[in-house]
Formats: C-alpha cells, structure tokens, sequence
C-alpha cells in the first residue's frame, strides 16, 4: 500500500458545522483515526524531519493531541509528555493561563516532565489561534526543553496561529 498524501488525509478530515456551537467548523479527525492507513500515513507526515531516537520526547495536548504524539512519540523511540487541562495532572505542576475569545484557559505539565536540554516535539491536532500552543510551548521553554519543532494535523492558516509561536519551526499537514 502506498503511503497516504495530505491530500488524501485532508478529504478524510469530516467538516461539521456549528459544533460545538454556532459559527465553529469543527474538523473531525475520527476518520483518519479510524483508517490504519491514515493514521500510520498521518504520524509519518508528522515525524518526517527526524530519526528514531533523535528527539527525548514527544508532547501531546490534551486531549486529541495525546494520539498524534503518543503514536509519534513510539514511531521515534521518543517518550511521550502530557500537557493537560489545569486539575488532572497528580503531582505538581506548573501551569499557563492564555486568553480566549471569552474568559481564560489553563494548561499544566508535571514539574518533572522535561529536564533542561532535552530535545522535543510538541504535537497537537489542529492550530487555531495558537494560544493553547503557545501556552504549552512557554511551560515546555520553563522546564529547559530545547523544542526543535511545532506539528499539527490541521491549520487553519487564516486565524494566523503561527504569529503566537515566533522562532519555532512549525509543521502542518493540511491547511485551511
Ligand atoms: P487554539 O488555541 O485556538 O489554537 O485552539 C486549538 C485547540 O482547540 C486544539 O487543541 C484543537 O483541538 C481545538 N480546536 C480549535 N478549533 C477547532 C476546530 N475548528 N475543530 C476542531 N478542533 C478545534
């Protein structure tokens, strides 16, 4: 079987409208999840600048962005972080609050995750505003983390996501 191209990713990726409230385009990944071919295509996409034991650590948002980056994280012999929604993580943490359109978000990651010098990923599902991403990048530059590069699924290129995370390399496979 030939590998997947973006495009074939990006007509598996369901558009629904109005979810999960009037106006939003949610893109649902389920499809590419469900499709091994897919899958396996979409984290070759993902890790393609770098070998199997290249990179420490892969690190996964919550909560969609655990798939892409576990499953990265196994493919380049890496570990895997979680950054996690503020309140799920059990020992201590550090923690980032950025704004949304309305009110604020909290991102956490255990205060052991990442040592100084390590070499990582940050992986997530889809970049929208940047602002979940650049929470989780300023929590990974807090710990030490030398962050080589920023790989999503999904951009949506006109929510100019990538002014949030200047200086990082940043890796999308399908744009909108
Ligand atoms: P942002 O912080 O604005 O870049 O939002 C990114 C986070 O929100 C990601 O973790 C996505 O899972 C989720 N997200 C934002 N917009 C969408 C969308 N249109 N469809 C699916 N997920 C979305």
């Amino acid at each position: 079987m030939p590998a997947p191209t973006a495009l074939e990713i990006e007509h598996a990726i369901r558009n629904v409208p109005d979810f999960p409230k009037p106006g939003i385009q949610f893109k649902d990944i389920t499809p590419v999840l469900a499709d091994p071919r897919l899958f396996a295509g979409a984290i070759d996409l993902l890790t393609q600048n770098f070998a199997p034991g290249s990179v420490d650590a892969v690190v996964g948002i919550d909560a969609r962005g655990f798939i892409f980056a576990a499953a990265a994280a196994l493919k380049l012999k890496a570990g895997f972080v979680p950054v996690r929604k503020v309140g799920k993580l059990p020992w201590q943490t550090i923690e980032q609050s950025y704004d949304l359109e309305y009110g604020t978000n909290t991102v956490a990651m255990h205060l052991d995750a990442i040592k100084p010098g390590q070499r990582v990923l940050l992986v997530d599902d889809l970049m929208a505003t940047g602002g979940t991403a650049a929470a989780a990048i300023a929590l990974m530059q807090k710990l030490g983390a030398q962050i080589l590069e920023v790989g999503f699924l999904i951009e949506l290129k006109f929510l100019d996501g990538r002014a949030k995370i200047p200086g990082l390399p940043i890796r999308s496979i399908v744009v909108y």
